[in-house]
């Protein structure tokens, strides 16, 4: 018998290999204009027709090919970008494993024109389904203009696959942002069957963004940036009241190649932790510098997937750099956060992010999902000090006597919610402070807002949302220390639930027992509070036991929220103050100082902001001035 082992022709390799490089227009896409800025083109139009199905074109300024290498690029395995397999360990170009042209070629119409700037003359080259059809030199500009005619005119089964012209134009569009993002110092332009999609300019990454997304981003982002010996982290990310129900605007970029990585998605979800709308998914472009050393990119041929060999480390600076971002600059410039100064000590300030919910986990919790204790943290240091009383400088200068209320000489008793942790240390501290600086800046409005006068302006703070907030992150405290403290009720109260309530708070007695509820059971469904939570105001033991399940459901089937956040949040929402409550001039000093001291200063848990700044430059913008 014959053998019949054979060597595959190269035309059919090659359409093989294409299965897997070329997918659809999109991938067209991305294979020319990653050459291109390999290529160190300074500008790149892209051009599409039929979605690119009937043409994608790309043409760069970048270096050119000599008339040899014009032909050598669509050989398989042929590339300039790495020689040797030591080479795999320190790539810095997009591209590196020569076969991107080769499958292109294998299953559309080619046509390159090339020119390197030192040349006279450049190239033209034909080829179509792996056979070269024409070469010649031609007059053209410095640079290369890829045609990519008719995908998979060869193949129609994979023609036919291809999706309808919104679908594949939506792929093309991904591929253009995330190019157009990692590079704004390359000027990009699209043509959509002739129309200008986009025109941006060479620029910063703030302006790139803005060009792609929209203008509206221009108050949407929040710069983060954060650096280690391991890594650095930079970019943006959108403020929480912007984030979109949709996923799509989630970009991560590892020294410069766009990148999907659900455990670093993870590090930055948990990091917006308590303050995101439901189920809501924020903006973020970031850029993670790593020595080549320490990653592996060679995962997959279309190479969105990488290794990083000390995850946990990379993890931890991608949420610590997003937690500085979301607490420092949403309002920072305005606050003077940085003042060294020693804010009262009795003020609650949680030292550790909380852990990640499942809520925002990706559809896999990993298994690294508690914050990693690493050194790193060293680096980002204490989180700065605020102190918001330091605003008050200048008040007397600013602000005429006259126009402010006249303040209530504050005593313990004038106190209208309970709280422990709201109520004034001996000495009183805080009236003290702010009789040594003048008349206090700060007043209720309506019942619903404190007003204060802050160094660049004026501060508006929701009552509500802010205590909410404060007694959020009392409660994780207390749910993750187990050391919430109870008061005594006057007379034990009995509360009677159905049958599925009462199921639901044996699962999540000792959750609540954590929290400073004591209870018995004394008959079928039926407890007996002797004990709440030291923050709730006594009297209602029954209405706030009864609340609290009703809200744990709630946030339980439309937020799925875990056990704890769920348990932490839906008592923060009942024992919150509530609109309309009277509040002395000592309880609002100390919410804001709470407030301030918080993780998170400028949103509740639920993500609706805390706080307006109105600074001068507004006011004045007001009056058209
Ligand atoms: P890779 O990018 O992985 O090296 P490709 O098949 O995409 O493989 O390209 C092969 C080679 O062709 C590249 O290594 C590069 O030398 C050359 N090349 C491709 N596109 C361009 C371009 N736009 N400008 C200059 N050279 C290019
Ligand atoms: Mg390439």
């Amino acid at each position: 018998m014959n053998d019949i082992i054979q060597l595959l022709p190269d035309a059919i390799a090659n359409q093989i290999a294409a299965g897997e490089v070329v997918q659809r227009p999109a991938s067209v896409v991305k294979e020319l204009l990653e050459n291109a800025i390999d290529a160190r083109a300074k500008s790149v139009q892209l051009i599409v027709r039929d979605a690119g199905k009937s043409l994608v074109q790309v043409i760069d300024d970048g270096m050119g090919m000599s008339e040899t290498d014009a032909r050598m690029c669509f050989e398989r395995h042929a590339t300039s970008k790495i020689r040797q397999s030591a080479d795999l360990f320190s790539i810095r170009t997009l591209g590196f494993r020569g076969e991107a042209l080769a499958s292109i070629a294998a299953v559309a119409q080619v046509e390159a024109r090339t020119r390197r700037a030192a040349d006279e003359l450049g190239t033209l080259l034909k080829i179509e389904g792996s056979a070269f059809k024409l070469q010649e030199s031609i007059a053209c500009l410095p640079g290369t203009n890829f045609c990519v005619k008719n995908l998979f005119f060869n193949v129609p089964a994979r023609r036919n696959f291809l999706r309808s012209n919104a679908v594949e134009m939506r792929h093309i569009l991904d591929e253009f942002q995330r190019v157009a993002l990692a590079n704004p110092e390359v000027a990009l332009s699209l043509y959509q069957n002739d129309l200008e999609t986009y025109n941006l300019s060479a620029g910063k990454l703030s302006h790139r963004i803005v060009g792609l997304f929209g203008k509206p981003y221009r108050e949407q982002l929040s710069p983060c940036s954060e650096e280690t010996s391991l890594v650095k982290v930079s970019g943006y990310i959108g403020k929480p009241e912007f984030s979109k129900k949709t996923r799509g605007e989630q970009f991560f970029f590892v020294n410069n190649r766009f990148v999907r990585h659900s455990y670093l998605h993870h590090a930055v979800m948990s990091a917006f932790e308590g303050i995101l709308p439901e189920e809501s998914f924020p903006f973020y472009a970031l850029f993670i510098e790593i020595d080549p050393e320490h990653i592996d990119i060679n995962v997959h041929p279309t190479k969105t997937e990488i290794k990083f060999d000390d995850e946990r480390n990379v993890y931890a600076v991608v949420h610590a750099a997003v937690r500085k971002a979301l607490s420092v600059h949403n309002i920072a410039p305005s606050l003077d956060f940085d003042i060294n100064i020693n804010y009262h000590t009795f003020a609650f300030t949680p030292q550790h992010p909380v852990n990640p919910s499942p809520s925002i986990a990706p559809s896999q919790p990993p298994a690294q999902s508690a914050m990693p204790e690493s050194p790193v943290f060293e680096k980002t240091g204490p989180r700065p000090r605020r102190d918001w009383a330091a605003l008050y400088e200048d008040f007397q200068k600013q602000f005429p006597k006259e126009q402010i209320q006249t303040p209530v000489e504050p005593t313990a008793t004038e106190l209208t919610f309970e709280s422990r942790a709201n109520q004034l240390p001996p000495g009183k501290a805080i009236s003290r402070q702010l009789r040594a600086e003048g008349e206090p800046a700060t007043f209720q409005l309506q019942g619903c807002y404190i007003v204060t006068q802050v160094k660049s302006g004026m501060l508006i703070v929701d009552q509500c949302a802010a205590h909410e907030r404060i007694l959020y992150e009392k409660y994780l405290l207390a749910l993750q220390k187990h050391n919430g403290t109870a008061q005594q009720t006057l007379f034990p109260q009995k509360v009677e639930l159905n049958a599925a309530d009462f199921q639901l708070l044996m699962e999540i007695a000792d959750e609540i027992q954590n929290l400073g509820f004591v209870f018995e059971v004394t008959a079928q469904h039926t407890v007996e509070v002797r004990g709440i939570p030291a923050e709730a105001s006594l009297g209602d033991e029954k209405s706030l036991l009864e609340g609290l399940i009703e809200q744990f459901k709630w946030h339980q089937s439309a937020l799925n929220l875990g056990k704890k956040e769920n348990l932490a949040r839906s008592l923060a929402r009942r024992s919150a103050l509530k609109p309309g409550m009277k509040l002395t001039l000592p309880e609002m000093t100390m919410l804001i100082d709470q407030l301030f001291a918080s993780s998170n200063p400028n949103y509740s848990p639920d993500g609706t902001p805390t706080l307006v700044m109105l600074n001068l430059e507004k006011i004045e913008s007001l009056f058209s001035r």
